[in-house]
């Protein structure tokens, strides 16, 4: 009971962590998709501050129960935060990158030893594509998926591969095609996130 309350508070801190350095804007967003949001999160601005990047870390740290040998996260959204997971863990780091076939691969001579356990870890988890990508990885080299973890949990799923997902938050966005916005048909101003108007 109490520990749930304690959770829950710290989510609610996250939550004001994230908004006020612009890393979750409310509003209407067109995304690159082509599809309108009603929010948009952007980690990258929360973590241009190491010591929020820090925090993050130790509170997912704090969340994997499991013995893990290994962080592994998908470049280049997952590094910042996967970084400061293993520095908290105080394990070893690597991340997967594109190779130039568009192949989710490790490079730079970095390598996951056989029966390694894992945790892969990434900024936000919105299809758990980027996520699953790594895990094949991480299958292919032999290793064990202990969880998956992230700041934020957009996907509405609490597991994937039957392991399961660590979040900070839970952050549930509404996605409309164009033709079926709601926020069109009130009349708010579409931002395209990143420009100069969202980014002030
Ligand atoms: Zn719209």
């Amino acid at each position: 009971m109490k520990e749930n309350e304690k959770d829950e508070c710290k989510e609610s801190e996250i939550i004001d962590i994230l908004k006020e350095t612009g890393a979750f804007l409310q509003g209407h967003f067109l995304l690159s998709s082509g599809l309108h949001s009603d929010t948009y999160i952007q980690c990258a601005k929360v973590l241009q501050f190491p010591k929020y990047g820090e925090l993050f870390g130790k509170l997912i740290a704090q969340q994997i129960s499991s013995k893990v040998d290994l962080v592994v996260s998908p470049a280049l959204g997952g590094i910042l935060i996967g970084y400061e997971v293993a520095r908290a863990l105080n394990i070893p780091f690597l991340f997967t990158e594109r190779s130039e076939s568009g192949e989710m691969v490790l490079r730079r001579g970095q390598r996951i030893e056989k029966g390694s356990r894992v945790v892969i870890v990434e900024d936000v988890i919105t299809t758990g594509k980027s996520s699953l990508e790594v895990a094949k990885v991480v299958d292919e080299s032999q290793g064990i998926i202990s969880a998956f973890a992230c700041i934020v949990n957009r996907s509405e799923k609490t597991s994937l591969l039957d392991c399961k997902i660590i979040s900070l938050v839970n952050i549930k966005t509404n996605v409309y095609t164009p033709e079926a916005c709601p926020l069109c048909k009130k009349g708010h101003e579409l931002v395209k996130p990143g420009s100069r108007k969202s980014s002030n």
